[in-house]
């Protein structure tokens, strides 16, 4: 019998009626005779009103703190699901991350997998019970709870599906799939059918907010087919997968935005070896991801160094490097907060020449300044003026046609 994991996001268990909703969809593939795993999400809302509850003690919550008050969102939910299977007839039983043995390191709220010891699960599963687990949390090996990071459900869903070999993960949110860009922005963005895993990977990293990125780094590495859609209506949804030649047929894929990243600019840095190192170890070290970094060309012996973090990391990176730039001789540290991050993915640039070239020229035309570009095989990203973000994502969707024809359909209020 096919093993299926479903995963319910926040917005699909918001109150109790959803949760039935949920539930007799559950009923509805149980009844086919596939095994079932549910994955949830704390209700829409309750991680940040547990965080902002924090916030009101302290502006710094001791990180162990924090995650033993988040990871009790999911375990509202999986309690209430299973009662409401049960009370339909259902074998039905939450477990907590402990229990179905996730264990992950010691970053507390940005903890990963390390392992999964399955057992309970495989157990529940040969009894034909539906068991119900709690996502977004696992324990370190002091037995502590920790949290895998905003969105971290998805991960727990998708690491599930991988240690119990499942044949599909579902993973079922607000929107009903992956589209070509955000519809809230571009009216006629598409939704695509499939899209490969390395796409995705890059679009999630990109700020597409639909899979937290990790789960698709673990979908990509044990090849675990995903599918994201919706819980309101059945509809396809987008299929998550191997890359295959009609996806390298399409120029580009999607088009996504980032408005939660800063630049940072060192200014006057010491043109020697060992500068760069010292910088970025430093900043290593207090756990802020470094992204799009630019060093211009040295003259006189000094040279400027930009690079993007992201917003909540900016002033802690300022501080850091305030202090630093004593140390090793920067003349200034200068934050810009205003900025975007505009990017176009598709594996299909890796055999298409002219893409960088259509995306530069479509900016221009528009009057938008492109302040720095990085590239890979198969994205470009650009960072402009945050004011312009709307207007860059829709001249690109536009350049290289990605719209359809039909107004996607909105979620239900
Ligand atoms: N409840 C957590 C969050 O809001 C995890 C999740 O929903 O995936 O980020
Ligand atoms: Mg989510």
């Amino acid at each position: 019998m096919p093993l299926i994991v479903q995963k319910y996001g926040g917005t699909s268990v918001g109150n109790l009626d959803r949760i039935r909703n949920v539930a007799k969809r559950i009923a509805k593939r149980a009844e086919t005779g596939d095994n079932i795993v549910v994955v949830v999400s704390a209700m829409t809302g309750e991680t940040d009103r547990l965080i902002q509850l924090a916030q009101k003690i302290t502006s710094r919550p001791n990180h162990r703190e924090m995650d033993m008050l988040l990871s009790t969102g999911e375990r509202v939910t999986i309690a209430l699901l299973a009662m409401t299977l049960q009370e339909m007839g259902w074998p039905a039983q939450s477990f907590t991350g402990r229990q179905v043995g996730i264990v992950t390191d010691n970053v507390h709220s940005q903890a990963r997998i390390e392992e999964i010891q399955a057992d309970r699960l495989r157990d529940a599963l040969s009894k034909k019970i539906i068991p119900v687990v709690a996502g977004f949390q696992g324990i370190n090996r002091n037995s502590d709870v920790t949290t895998l990071g905003r969105g971290g459900s998805d991960t727990t869903a998708v690491a599930l599906a991988a240690a119990l070999k499942a044949d599909l993960c579902e993973i079922y949110t607000d929107v009903d799939g992956v589209y070509t860009t955000d519809p809230n922005i571009v009216s006629n963005a598409r939704r695509m059918h499939k899209i490969s895993y390395e796409e995705m990977l890059e679009m999630a990293s990109l700020g597409a907010k639909v899979l937290q990125t990790r789960s698709v780094e673990f979908a990509m590495k044990y090849r675990v087919p995903v599918c994201v859609r919706t819980s309101f209506y059945d509809r396809p949804g987008t299929l998550v997968t191997e890359e295959d030649v009609e996806m390298e047929q399409e120029l580009v894929s999607g088009i996504t935005y980032d408005k939660n990243q800063a630049k940072v600019t060192l200014v006057g840095v010491p043109d020697r070896p060992g500068i760069a190192s010292t910088i970025f170890e430093a900043i290593s070290k207090e756990n802020v991801n470094v992204d799009m970094i630019i060093q211009n060309v040295g003259q006189a012996g000094l040279t400027d160094l930009s690079f993007t973090v992201p917003q909540t990391d900016a002033v802690q990176a300022k501080t850091l490097l305030t202090e630093l730039s004593e140390e090793i001789g920067v003349a200034e540290v200068l934050v810009t907060e205003n900025i975007a991050k505009v990017s176009i993915v598709g594996v299909g640039m890796r055999s298409h020449t002219g893409v960088a070239a259509k995306t530069f020229t479509s900016l221009a035309a528009e009057g938008i300044n492109i302040m720095m570009i990085s590239t890979s095989e198969i994205k470009i990203s650009c960072v402009i003026e945050s004011k312009y973000t709307e207007l860059a994502v829709r001249t690109l969707h536009d350049a290289f046609e990605l719209g359809a024809d039909r107004p996607p359909a909105k979620e239900p209020a």
